[in-house]
């Protein structure tokens, strides 16, 4: 696949296979650099959003499968409402944790101390059918062996009513693992 881009070419497989996968126009990003500047995580990161996209459009697909603004990209896609030209960079990002998980690509630290955080929440959804924080945060502390993170302002948090310590479990959250399962076995075939 061949990309024109101010008197440039693009060739490259990576770059083909992430903008076939999101649907996006990958190569057209002039690297304005707005998607960065509104990005609420980009400030603790030590690659900015747009370097990302840079990546992709050069073919360098092990730099942009192994950095950690992929994994924590939030997908709050503010960066997709300020792009000038629509590009859904959150989707892009989206796709790329899809590639580094379906390569067994490594995840840097803080990466999967986010995923650990994806899979708690993730967890907790599935057993209550909603969110219970104290589950989250058990779960999260073990999995990123973090114990002792959040523990001293638990008490505060039950305290003043903010958490509770038994989760609230909607009806038949039977039909939900049915939900969870047959995601699996999508993503697995
Ligand atoms: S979707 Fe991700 S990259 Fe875009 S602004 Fe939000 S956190 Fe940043
Ligand atoms: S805002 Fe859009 S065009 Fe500008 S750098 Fe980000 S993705 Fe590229």
């Amino acid at each position: 696949m061949k990309h024109q881009l101010a008197g440039k070419a693009f060739h490259s497989e990576f770059l083909a296979a992430v903008e076939k996968h999101c649907e996006q126009e990958i190569s057209a990003c002039y690297q304005c650099g707005k998607c960065s500047a509104g990005c609420p995580v980009f400030e603790d990161m030590a690659i900015a959003p747009n370097r990302v996209i840079r990546m992709v459009q050069l073919g360098l697909k092990e730099d942009a499968l192994k950095n950690e603004m992929i994994w924590c990209c939030a997908g709050c896609s503010a960066c997709t409402c300020r792009c000038p030209i629509g590009i859904d960079l959150a989707r892009m990002m989206d796709t790329l944790r899809q590639m580094a998980t379906h390569d067994g690509v490594p995840m840097p630290p803080d990466g999967a101390r986010v995923f650990t955080f994806f899979q708690a929440f993730l967890d907790s959804v599935r057993e209550f059918g909603r969110l219970s924080e104290v589950a989250l945060m058990g779960s999260y502390n073990i999995n990123s062996g973090r114990i002792m993170t959040n523990v001293v302002k638990a008490p505060w948090f039950l305290l003043k009513g903010k958490v509770g310590i038994i989760p609230h479990k909607i009806k038949r959250t039977d039909r939900l693992k049915r939900v969870f399962r047959r995601i699996e076995e999508i993503e697995g075939s």
